[in-house]
């Protein structure tokens, strides 16, 4: 069993990284596994050195240790050109000159959706995916199934709630969707352990990981969030819930984690 912790330096870390870093290290040490700490430090203009010194030193002053020295997204673009030449030799990727604005225009209609789908507008424009425009992968019109340890069976039909995924922004820097799937791949991570706010983005995963070539999908478990009010989700700029406050204002390693734990619903 492999999994991995995956934070994105663009903040401090908060009360909702320590209740994930929980469900990730307790199920892994419980299982025999381990875990790899993956920077995800793909968005070139949102993350900060100074964030991921911080997430660093929080990490090892809370205990969690991984397994692996840590791997950096913003290290590894020889990687992920090569996974998306190969997508491209397939004919599975076309670029996209569309503006953020206009896709937004065409939002998925549903029940508190707030999800976005690509209406498909550039997939037969024959402009070439390089600089200056965003590359997307032809998503096939698969329904993806996959049992979620914490929340049950579930169907989802990507083609329907994103449509072709984006793999690379105009400005040349790699999506979540993508690198997040290829380094689970190649990093041969079993287990993906994390908040439920990602349970949407699961098929995606599953359905690009066949696409550049992995056998099987990892076992996802979606745990619960950390909530500030009834709805409200926790973000990394909550500064007073940020774990560098916590600890100026003295609160203890124990205390962290008990907060961390009970806000989230997990038993210590
Ligand atoms: N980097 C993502 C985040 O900070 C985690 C993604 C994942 O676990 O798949 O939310
Ligand atoms: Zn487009």
């Amino acid at each position: 069993m492999t999994t991995r912790f995956a934070p994105a330096p663009t903040g401090y870390l908060h009360l909702g990284h320590v209740a994930n870093a929980l469900y990730v290290w307790t199920d892994a040490r419980e299982r025999g596994g381990r875990v790899l700490l993956r920077i995800e430090d793909h968005d070139r203009a949102r993350c900060r050195p100074e964030f991921e010194d911080a997430l660093l030193e929080d990490l090892a002053w809370l205990g969690f240790e991984a397994d692996e020295p840590a791997v950096r997204q913003s290290a590894r673009h020889t990687i992920y050109q090569r996974v998306a030449d190969d997508l491209h030799a397939r004919g599975l990727l076309y670029a996209c000159t569309c503006t953020r604005r206009l896709v937004r225009g065409s939002r998925v209609q549903g029940p508190g959706s707030e999800e976005v789908r690509y209406p498909g507008t550039c997939r037969n424009a024959s402009h070439a995916p390089g600089d200056g425009v965003g590359w997307r992968v032809r998503l096939p019109h698969d329904a993806i199934t996959f049992d979620d340890r914490w929340c049950g069976p579930q169907v989802q039909v990507p083609a329907r709630q994103c449509g072709d995924l984006l793999i690379r922004d105009r400005l040349g820097n790699w999506t979540y969707q993508f690198v997040a799937t290829v380094d689970d791949h190649l990093q041969a991570i079993t287990d993906v352990i994390r908040g439920r706010d990602l349970l949407d983005s699961t098929g995606r995963q599953i359905l690009l990981g066949r696409l550049i070539g992995r056998p099987a999908p990892a076992i996802f478990a979606h745990h619960p969030l950390i909530m500030k009010s009834a709805s409200q989700k926790l973000s990394k700029s909550d500064g007073d819930t940020g774990i560098r406050d916590l600890r100026a204002a003295g609160w203890s390693r124990e205390r962290v984690l008990e907060e961390a734990a009970k806000l989230s619903g997990f038993s210590l």
